[in-house]
């Protein structure tokens, strides 16, 4: 289905571009005043063309639809939170006092479900990677933030409602404004169509003054009241807190786990054993203060965060590993496809790497083992694209930037961020703190290297500039390669030059006999330098809501008569591995069924045992809502299990159950084997 949707969706595309085209056809024809049967042939052939484009619209709406069981986003979504806050995988937070808005709780198997995730996590990441795990308090004090950039940059540009107060992201609702126009309007002018492309394409570049002037331009108004908005203007997202009685300290919660990794780096690289590279791994909250938190889990103000710094010398960013993920085809959506508005392509990621479409292996094996980790998790990796972040959306420093997007009823939702951010982070907590976060490379042979040598004449300088002359000396020393260089040309042929000397904050004449200024050749045998950060970050919540949207599904009760909600959780996420249920209320079946249950959590399994009198289908069905991949029914006869999905049961001896599951939970057997062990009961399809 998956490619008959990508299909639909390119010729979607195609029809939308021949409509388009053929309107500039009719209006040039309007406007050099041609033959009026020449203008009536071309308004039908664009009547045709909307006809088509209006059917293949229906077609790929249906068939998007039936990706989600042939219900509208907003339908399917309903669903799936209607069952994840009945059965208390999340709620609101505080709801008694009317909740807040972004803030959500996890209930027990929501808790489950992130404690499956987060252990996946540490599995694939920390400990098959070698990973340096820290946890660094949440609350900040402002140097860090001050030195990372945040205090200043840290903002998300804000409009108001100007009559009610109420707030929005200036951005959010030009891009709106725009994507709205753009669906809606199909007889809009090209050029029309071709600027709100443009002011979408450059929505993240914008100055306030640029994005206040496009929302008078199209009389953008608040969406709730239609008054009029205030100009925009930078709102810092992070909290803020005093540390301490006195008020003087200044913190914040952070925003993101990565400063408490920089400012460690000294220590980790020692524990490292001075090596690089080397990664640092961090799970643990983070907190933004969103101006309009919507779209539920998806944009919340506290969340976690699992992030990775992977430090590495910038001139060697080949990765060791690399050739275990080159093979990987996945959706890559490089900015090219974007800028040409062509859509995402399956690609080998060597074939990527090679090309020079991904800046590195390094991050090259980081998408790699990403794209691993969604899938194994149960992301659906047709649903699933790495998109390559636009210049614009860049830092000024960062080499090359992806976000692994998965496709919800949302649309298509970033949820990791993997960048190469360069030297940046550390080279700012060098310069804030004054310690040196670097690391040191030994040449395997010794290498010649010229050397600049300034040395003033102290004897004169001390002469002519009495007092000032330390702080002349340490000017003249602290000048770059270039600086000296010119000094040194100009001494040569006009004997004397004018000098700043910031620290006396005046300019000096120097001489030719006050400095001797002339490169040397050293041999060296190695060299310090920054080392380069590779950083995958991912938003724990946000992956956790795909792949509940990803797993849920309906079918018919038994009788037919009710749709039951299933989660099609793998056992690595499902919150709960197995149930046990007496199939009758009966003390003898009780004690079976305890007995059991407690066997099968002494092997690791969390199981939940359910000894009501409800009906036997009744209780599968509660399980089923939970994502409980096996259910193990103690009848008169034995023992049975059944695989949530296909519903099939077989019968399997009562000491044999525990290892049957932890093997099937473990996936070292798969459903399909354990099949063609067992006796196979009632058919398939019984409950
Ligand atoms: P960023 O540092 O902005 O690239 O964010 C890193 C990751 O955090 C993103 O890829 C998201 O998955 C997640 N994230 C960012 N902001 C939020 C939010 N408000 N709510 C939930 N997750 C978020």
């Amino acid at each position: 289905m998956a490619s008959d949707l990508e299909n639909l969706r390119l010729s979607l595309a195609e029809k939308q571009a021949a409509v388009e085209k053929q309107g500039d056809v009719v209006r040039a024809l309007k406007a050099s005043e041609a033959k009026q049967s020449d203008i009536d042939a071309a308004v039908s052939a664009l009547q045709a063309l909307k006809l088509e484009l209006h059917n293949a619209s229906k077609d790929y709406a249906a068939l998007s639809g039936a990706a989600n069981g042939n219900v509208s986003n907003e339908t399917f979504r309903k669903e799936v939170n209607n069952t994840l806050e009945r059965r208390f995988f999340i709620i609101p937070s505080f709801q008694i006092y009317g909740g807040v808005t972004g803030l959500y709780d996890y209930g027990p198997p929501g808790c489950a479900v992130k404690a499956n995730v987060l252990a996946y996590w540490r599995q694939h990441f920390v400990l098959e990677e070698g990973m340096l795990e820290v946890d660094c308090p949440c609350v900040t004090p402002h140097v860090v933030l001050k030195a990372s950039g945040h205090v200043d940059k840290f903002t998300d540009l804000m409009v108001k409602d100007e009559k009610s107060g109420q707030c929005y992201r200036a951005d959010h609702l030009l891009k709106e404004y725009c994507k709205e126009n753009l669906e809606k309007d199909l007889l809009m002018s090209t050029e029309k169509r071709d600027e709100l492309k443009h002011v979408l394409a450059v929505l993240d570049e914008l100055s306030a003054e640029e994005l206040g002037a496009k929302i008078k331009q199209y009389g953008i108004v608040a969406p709730d009241t239609k008054n009029p908005l205030s100009d925009p203007y930078p709102f810092n997202l992070m909290f803020s807190t005093l540390i301490g009685p006195t008020g003087l300290l200044q913190g914040y919660l952070r925003p993101e786990t990565a400063q408490g990794i920089f400012v460690n780096f000294k220590d980790l690289y020692y524990y490292n054993g001075t090596k690089l590279p080397f990664a640092a791994a961090q799970i643990g909250q983070a907190f933004r203060n969103e101006i309009a938190p919507r779209q539920g889990l998806l944009r919340v103000r506290e969340f976690t965060l699992a992030e990775i710094e992977h430090f590495v010398n910038p001139d060697d960013k080949s990765h060791p590993k690399f050739k275990d993920v080159a093979d990987l085809k996945l959706l890559l959506f490089p900015r090219e496809e974007q800028m040409n508005m062509k859509d995402p392509v399956p690609t080998r990621l060597g074939d990527a790497v090679a090309k020079g479409v991904i800046n590195n292996e390094t991050l090259g094996y980081f998408i790699g083992r990403t794209y691993l980790f969604l899938i194994t998790l149960g992301i659906d990796k047709l649903r699933l694209r790495f998109r390559q972040h636009l210049l614009n959306e860049m830092a000024h420093y960062a080499c090359d930037c992806w976000d692994a997007e998965i496709e919800c009823s949302y649309g298509w939702i970033e949820c990791v961020g993997l960048a190469d951010r360069s030297a940046y982070d550390l080279k700012a907590h060098t310069e804030k703190s004054k310690i040196e976060l670097i690391a040191r490379e030994k040449f395997t042979e010794p290498k010649e290297v010229e050397k600049l040598v300034i040395m003033p004449i102290k004897k004169e300088t001390g002469r002519f500039f009495k007092g000032d002359a330390r702080k002349v000396e340490e000017a003249l020393e602290a000048m770059s390669e270039p600086e000296a260089m010119e000094m040194k040309e100009r001494l040569e042929s006009e004997g004397q030059v004018s000098f700043k000397v910031c620290t006396l904050n005046k300019d000096v004449t120097i001489n030719k006999n006050m400095v001797s200024i002339s490169k040397t050749v050293e041999k060296v045998t190695g060299r310090s330098f920054t080392p380069s950060v590779i950083e995958p970050s991912f938003g724990i919540g946000r992956i956790i809501y795909c792949l509940y949207e990803h797993s849920f599904y309906t079918r018919p009760s038994k009788t037919g008569e009710e749709q039951c909600s299933v989660f099609r959780f793998s056992p690595v996420v499902a919150p709960i591995k197995c149930t046990v249920f007496p199939l009758v209320q009966k003390k003898e079946f009780d004690a079976r069924a305890t007995e059991l249950s407690k066997q099968l959590t002494r092997a690791g399994l969390s199981c939940k045992i359910d000894t009501t009198g409800t009906s036997i289908g009744k209780r599968y069905a509660r399980t089923d809502e939970l994502g409980v991949p096996f259910a193990v029914t103690v009848d008169a006869e034995g023992v049975t299990v059944r695989e949530r999905d296909s519903k099939e049961q077989i019968r399997v001896p009562a000491e044999e159950v525990p290892s049957l599951l932890k093997d099937l939970c473990d996936q070292q057997l798969s459903w399909e084997e354990a099949l063609t062990r067992y006796e196979i009961v009632g058919g398939t399809n019984t409950v």
